[in-house]
C-alpha cells in the first residue's frame, strides 16, 4: 500500500481518493492550555500576533501529534476587521462579538474599502504563510475562516434574526458583502500557501433557521467560497453547529469536500443524508475529550468509526482545557482507522 505525506493524505481524503489510512487533523481550533505552556505562546497574545498565532498552532503538530497546522483559533477577527467590538478573550477563553457595526445600507457603504493587508485579517494571512514556509511540503495548512452567514450576524448584531425573517434589503446585502469577503480572503489565504479552507459557520444551523432559510441564505453564499477554491483545487470544510443531520442534503450542496458536523448528529444517519461531501467529526468535545478519560475516548471513537464517519475528529471545536493525552487517545484511533 501507498505511503503518503499527510499533506497527500488529507488531499486524498478529502476528495475520496483511496488512502492508506484516516489522515488525523482537526478543522475546529485546535489550541489549548497545555500546548500554550509547552511551546510559550498563549491566548490571547496569539490572537493578535502572528508569530505567536504560528507557534501555538504548530503546538498541534509537535506537542499534540496532529497531521496538519491549522489557523486562527477563535471566530471574532472577520467581525472585528469590520468594526465590530470585541470582547478580548483570556488564557481560557476565547474573544467574543458584543457590538454589531452595521444597521442599514448606509452603514454597509462605509465598509466597503476595505484592506486585507490590514488587521487581524492581516496577522492570520501573516501566520499562514510562516506556518506554510515551514511545514508546507509535508503537513495540511489549513486556514480557518468564519462563514458568511455568521459574519453577516455578527455585523448586523441582534437584529438579524429579525431581518431575516421580515426579509429586510440588509440581509442579501450583507450576505453578499460577507461572502465576497470571505472568497477573497480564502484566495489570499491560498496565496499565503494554505491549502485547505475551514469554513466556520455556527449559526447557519438546520437546528436553528431550517431547511427552506438554510437554501435561500446559507446555501449559495457557501457555495461561492466553495466554487472558488475548487477553482483553485483546493479543498474545503464546512462546520456547523447544532444537530443538522436533515439538513446535511441541502449542506451537501454547497459542493465542500467535508462538513464537519457537531457531536449531536448521530454519524450513521449523517452519512446516509450526502451525496458528495465526506463527514467529519464528532467527538464531543466538552463530556468526551475534556472531562471523559482515554478509555472512554477509546470508546467513542470506535463508536464513531463503525459508525461510518469519512474522518474521525473534534465535533466542535476543542475547549482549551482538554488535556493533551486526550486528544491523542483519539489521534491513535484515527491514525489505526483504514477504511
Ligand atoms: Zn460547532
Amino acid at each position: 500500500m501507498a505511503k503518503y505525506t499527510p499533506k497527500e493524505r488529507l488531499y486524498r481524503a478529502l476528495r475520496k481518493q483511496q488512502v492508506d489510512r484516516m489522515p488525523a487533523v482537526c478543522f475546529t481550533q485546535t489550541a489549548t492550555v497545555e500546548q500554550m505552556e509547552a511551546c510559550g505562546a498563549y491566548w490571547p497574545e496569539a490572537h493578535a500576533d502572528a508569530e505567536k498565532m504560528a507557534t501555538l498552532a504548530e503546538a498541534a503538530h509537535t506537542v499534540v501529534g496532529f497531521e496538519a497546522v491549522r489557523v486562527p483559533f477563535d471566530i471574532t477577527a472577520e467581525a472585528e476587521f469590520f468594526g465590530c467590538g470585541i470582547k478580548a478573550g483570556d488564557l481560557k477563553q476565547q474573544p467574543s462579538v458584543i457590538k454589531p457595526s452595521v444597521k442599514n445600507l448606509e452603514d454597509l457603504d462605509k465598509l466597503k474599502n476595505y484592506n486585507l493587508k490590514e488587521g487581524r485579517i492581516a496577522v492570520v494571512l501573516e501566520a499562514v504563510k510562516i506556518l506554510s514556509e515551514k511545514y508546507g511540503k509535508e503537513l495540511p495548512i489549513i486556514g480557518s475562516m468564519i462563514g458568511p452567514f455568521s459574519l453577516a450576524q455578527h455585523i448586523n448584531g441582534d437584529a438579524w434574526f429579525g431581518n431575516l425573517f421580515t426579509g429586510e434589503e440588509i440581509v442579501p446585502a450583507l450576505l453578499d458583502f460577507c461572502s465576497d469577503f470571505n472568497v477573497a480572503y480564502a484566495k489570499a489565504m491560498v496565496e499565503n500557501g494554505a491549502d485547505t479552507i475551514a469554513i466556520i459557520d455556527p449559526t447557519a444551523s438546520y437546528e436553528l433557521i431550517g431547511g427552506e432559510f438554510y437554501e435561500k441564505y446559507a446555501l449559495p453564499y457557501q457555495k461561492k467560497i466553495a466554487d472558488a477554491m475548487k477553482e483553485l483545487d483546493v479543498a474545503t470544510v464546512l462546520h456547523i453547529c447544532g444537530n443538522t443531520t436533515n439538513g446535511l442534503g441541502i449542506m451537501d450542496k454547497t459542493g465542500v469536500n467535508g462538513i464537519s458536523v457537531d457531536q449531536k448528529v448521530d454519524i450513521k444517519t449523517a452519512t446516509g443524508n450526502v451525496k458528495d461531501a465526506i463527514i467529519v467529526g464528532n467527538l464531543d468535545p466538552v463530556a468526551v475529550l475534556w472531562n471523559g478519560t482515554p478509555e472512554e475516548i477509546e470508546e467513542a471513537s470506535k463508536k464513531v468509526l463503525e459508525a461510518g464517519v469519512g474522518l474521525l475528529t473534534v465535533g466542535c471545536g476543542t475547549v482549551s482545557m482538554t488535556p493533551t493525552v486526550n486528544l491523542q487517545k483519539m489521534i491513535e484511533c484515527t491514525k489505526n482507522y483504514t477504511y
